[in-house]
């Protein structure tokens, strides 16, 4: 079980997205988690600009410079050992070993970012793929399938096959296609383990009152 989870550091790692997107990431993690996270900590972490970086190194530098349980967002790739080439750069992943979870930025990219709606979309998947890592922290797991959340969208711990979609079908079918909210499955795990089932639901039931259709 996490340790301290109601404290989550957000450490940007290079400059893809400004510190009030950050924050804004940070608010709809707070959001997603309410009840579970209660503060976030937001910093920058100063590095060497570079193209990829090894993802259980990075969480492990993040580590022990923040301590804790740690969100790192990289706009470099983040690779693994995986020796098929499909699966050696990922979108986000999460050290078992510490709490720490970080998220690449790179392949999130719209190919268009001529105007704010691309941003915003943009900042909308980093917060989406934030959301799922975070949720790994938490002892949640990947779902094969593509769960319904009671709002009609994936749940956040959907995962499906970057080989049947390519990554940018990937992202547009998976990551954009992900909502907020977490499925009840998730819910009571979370709540099992962390005890916070009524807020939960309190948070499913605001979303839906709050949804247009
Ligand atoms: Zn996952
Ligand atoms: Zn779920």
């Amino acid at each position: 079980m996490l340790k301290r989870a109601s404290k989550l550091n957000v450490v940007r790692i290079g400059s893809d997205i400004t510190y009030s997107s950050l924050k804004k990431i940070g608010d709809g993690i707070l959001a997603s988690f309410r009840g579970l996270i209660n503060e976030i900590n937001l910093s920058h972490h100063a590095s060497p600009v570079v193209e990829s970086v090894d993802a259980q190194l990075l969480t492990m530098i993040l580590d022990e410079e923040y301590s804790g349980h740690t969100l790192g967002i990289t706009d470099a790739d983040l690779k693994t050992q995986d020796e098929d080439e499909f699966y050696n750069s990922i979108l986000g992943g999460k050290n078992p070993r510490n709490d720490v979870a970080v998220v690449s930025t790179k392949k999130l990219l719209p190919l268009k970012m001529s105007s704010s709606k691309h941003y915003e979309l943009f900042i909308d998947r980093t917060l989406k793929v934030s959301l799922h890592e975070v949720g790994h922290n938490f002892g949640l797991t990947d779902h094969a399938s593509y769960r319904q959340t009671r709002d009609g969208s994936l749940c956040p711990m959907s995962r499906g096959e970057f080989n049947k979609f390519g990554y940018r079908g990937y992202i547009k079918i998976i990551i954009d296609g992900r909502g907020l909210n977490f499925c009840d499955e998730c819910v009571d795990f979370l709540s099992k383990v962390y005890g916070f089932r009524r807020r939960y639901k309190k948070l499913l039931k605001d979303a839906l009152e709050s949804s247009p259709n």
